[in-house]
Order: structure tokens, then sequence, then C-alpha cells
């Protein structure tokens, strides 16, 4: 039987060797007795290098690169994304404490996300991480326990943009939001910030996220600059930092394509040069969470049972929505479409068919594969699911049904 063609994209990075998935050097097959235990999630390192490399290959050299912590928080992929980046950003007091524990210099960690406490803005304060400010009650608390510690707090003001970035999977600018502060409020923010004991060191401007059209994203580089020299015009000093965002997507389902990332470092590298005119002293920041490891990680079950119900073949497997929502379709996305799967330790397989790839779960919903083409699967066998280095199993239900937790490795 030939090969059978790949479905999609990430296939096509993976290699496969007597029919077995290869995984951070060795077949799947070695790594789950390794492991010990299914489910697991496998992150491999050397991929996650290679994504940054290929990132400093396209963007212009001047840009700094950070690693949005919550795509992947686990601790070893932080510490090793910390030794390739140029800054960490972080969303809660959690993420701060494994931030605060790598080599990465905490001026170079920023805190956004509205609803901060005031314990984390403590920690935050005392190490000294940039304090994205989402809101001007925020600000007044900032300054308020800055105060009292008698440090000056190092801010950013999170802007809300008043555009969009468009065709992108979730939006999280232009309109109203519990983001940032209105474009248009701002100024007023940056008078405020002149009377108070402050350390500003520039704007946070994120307009979206999961976005795979370069000429969507060019747009909003170009929108994000201009509101950034608009605004800085309002404060009487250089701006230290401009956090233009991020917003790069990953192929997650057939007939995506690929991000043109040459296409978005080439207008980067066309418009600086204007930008510098205007802010000549400031370091500008790209923040990408889900590009920079969500291909590296892969999340390994294993099929406890196969079972034939009215002609349509389930593999039941010991993995599915607690452990990767994104996977199950979101508790009921409006059209749930597959990730990548492939039965790992038969890629190819003697025999293929159509078969759903099901959890444990009592509900429909714990569904990791939709009548997709695979190998003939048996019990025991290793069900592969691609994209899954972001948003899995720290964006997942895991208390749900009470089955034990997945395993993380860094390979
Ligand atoms: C979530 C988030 C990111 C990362 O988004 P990705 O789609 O994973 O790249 C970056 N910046 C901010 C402010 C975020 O909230």
């Amino acid at each position: 039987m030939s090969a059978p063609r790949p479905q999609h994209a990430p296939l096509e990075q993976f290699e496969v060797r007597d029919d077995c998935l290869q995984v951070g050097g060795m077949p799947l097959t070695r790594l789950a007795e390794r492991v010990g235990s299914t489910p697991f999630y496998a992150y491999d390192r050397a991929r996650l290098s290679e994504r940054v490399a290929l990132l400093r290959e396209h963007l212009p050299p001047e840009i700094h690169l950070h690693y949005a912590m919550k795509a992947n928080p686990m601790p070893a992929v932080v510490q090793h994304m910390a030794t390739l980046v140029d800054g960490l950003d972080i969303a809660s007091g959690g993420e701060q404490r494994v931030a605060l524990d790598t080599p990465m210099d905490p001026g170079l960690v920023s805190f956004a996300g509205p609803g901060k406490s005031d314990a984390d803005l403590r920690c935050a304060i005392a190490a000294g991480v940039v304090l994205n400010m989402e809101s001007d009650a925020e600000m007044e608390r900032i300054a308020a326990i800055g105060k009292r510690m008698a440090i000056r707090p190092k801010v950013a003001v999170r802007v809300n943009p008043d555009f969009e970035l468009k065709s992108s999977g979730m939006k999280m600018g232009g309109g109203p939001k519990q983001f940032g502060i209105d474009a248009e409020l701002v100024p007023a923010t940056l008078r405020r910030i002149g009377e108070l004991e402050l350390d500003f060191q520039g704007f946070h401007i994120y307009s979206g996220s999961q976005n795979l059209k370069a000429a969507a994203i060019q747009e909003a580089h170009e929108k994000t600059f201009a509101l950034a020299i608009r605004l800085a015009a309002h404060w009487p000093g250089p701006l230290r930092t401009l956090n233009i965002g991020g917003g790069f997507g990953i192929p997650y389902f057939p007939g995506e394509q690929r991000l043109d990332l040459a296409a978005v470092g080439a207008n980067l590298k066309r418009i600086l040069p204007g930008v510098r005119e205007h802010l000549p002293d400031t370091q500008v920041v790209i923040e990408l969470g889900r590009y920079l490891v969500a291909e590296a990680g892969i999340y390994v079950s294993r099929v406890i049972e196969r079972k034939v119900s009215r002609g349509q073949v389930y593999l039941v497997t010991d993995g599915g929505l607690h452990h990767h929502l994104s996977a199950s379709g979101n508790f009921g996305q409006v059209i749930r479409k597959n990730y990548p799967v492939v039965i790992g330790n038969r890629v190819a397989g003697g025999e293929r068919e159509t078969a759903s790839v099901v959890g444990p779960l009592c509900t429909p919903l714990d569904l990791l594969a939709d009548q997709m083409e695979l190998a003939k699967a048996e019990p025991g066998d290793l069900v592969v699911v691609f994209q899954s280095g972001a948003y899995g199993l720290s964006a997942s239900p895991v208390s749900f049904l009470s089955h034990p937790a997945a395993l993380e490795v860094l390979v």
C-alpha cells in the first residue's frame, strides 16, 4: 500500500522511522516506556530552539522576542525558553513565580492581565517586573503600593487600540474591552503617571491572536506603530519599550496555510526606519505564545479498546477532553474540526480505516478525532495529537470526571 498523503501540515516536520514517529530523537514507543504511563504531553526541546531560530532569521535583529508564558507554563519549558528569548510575558502570580525562577532579568519580564491582586503587584514591584497597566484604577493601586514599599514601580500602559486585528482567531483589542486603557484616554493616563512615583517604560498594544494572514498582521503592525507614535507625543521623555503584540498563528486544521513569516519580517524591515525617526530610543518587542511552542508539543494517549457501533469504529483511549480541551473542540465548538492525529507507532499502517478517537469521559464531546482516516489501530497503540504544545494541559478541565492527570515531559 502506498504511503498516505498527510492530511495536515505538521506531519511534514516530524520524522518517521520504521513507521514509528520519532520524538526527541527516539521512537515514540521508547519514549512512552520511559515516561512510564499514558496519557502524556511531550515537548521537543530541539523544536522549540528551531522555532526561535526561524524567527530570528526573519525578523529584524533589533526586535526583541518575548515568550508569552500562558501558552505553556510548564516550568521546564519556561526555563528552556528563558535561555532563547529576550523576555517573558506573564499573566498571573503563578506564572510570575515560575518566571522569577529563571535566569531572566526581572526587568525583562512584563506582567499583563486584568484583576492583578495586591499580593501579585507587591511581588512584581519588589522584583522589578514591568507591570502592564490595564486600567487607571490599577495605576493608582500600583502607585500606592510602590509608595508604601519605597520603590518606584516599573510600569507600561496597555493600550486598548482603536482598531482590530483582522482575520484573528481571538480579538483582544478594538471596541470596549476589559483589556487595556482605551487609546483616547491614554493622554490623561500619561499626565497622571507624570504626577505619580512611577517609572514609565512604554506601551503594550496587543490586538489579537491566532492569525495566519500576513497581510492582516502587517496592517496591524502599521496601525500599532502609528498609534504608539501618536500617543508618545503626550509623554515628555523617550519611550523605552513598545510591545507591539504578536498574534502569529499556527495551522491547526486541514487546508490551513502557514503564516508567511518572511513577508511579516520584510514588512517590519521596511517600516522600522520610519518608526525610528519618531521613536529613536525605543526597544520594540514582539510577544508570542503558541507560535513558539505549539508545534513542538504532542499529546499521547493509548488505545484501551476498539469498538464498532453500527458500522462506525471508535478507538477508546485513556486520554481526552479533560487533558486537551482545545483538540476536543472546546466543549462544543460550533463547527468542530480535527486536530492533526496519527497512530504514532504505525503512522502509515498496513491497513487504514476511518475511525473516531474518543476518551473515557461520559460525554459525546470527549472526542479527539472525529471520523478521521487513520492506520487501523489495536488496543495498546499510541494515538498522537499534534500542535499540542500550547493551550493544552493548562487550558483543560483536568478535574472533570476525576480521571488521573496527564504527565508532561520535555525531551
Ligand atoms: C495570550 C496572550 C499572548 C499569546 O497569544 P498567542 O496566541 O499564544 O501568541 C500574547 N500577549 C498577550 C497580552 C496575551 O494575553
